[in-house]
């Protein structure tokens, strides 16, 4: 699965894009990290811990909302598709 390429700072919620080398990291799989093990956000100036950025743990995600929103479309247009074969 394809891990976002932005996360978000778990201390001021500053959307944040992940270097190079953690989105690589990411993508392997990775349970360790090279080099330093936090990151300082540039926004507030707080640690955060690499590791956690390249396992995706802060990564952007849909809310909740658009996630609910998109199960309804989908369901709304699966129940027509049948509505459709029916009467056939
Ligand atoms: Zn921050």
């Amino acid at each position: 699965m394809k891990k976002s390429a932005q996360f978000r700072c778990p201390h001021c919620k500053s959307v944040l894009t992940k270097c190079e080398m953690d989105q690589v990291l990411g993508e392997a799989g990775s349970f360790m990290v090279f080099g330093q093990s936090t990151e300082i956000c540039p926004a507030c100036g707080n640690s955060i811990d690499r590791l956690s950025i390249v396992n995706g743990k802060y990564d952007i995600k849909d809310s909740a909302i658009v996630s609910t929103l998109k199960v309804i479309i989908t369901i709304g247009v699966l129940i027509l598709i049948i509505a459709l074969l029916n009467h056939c």
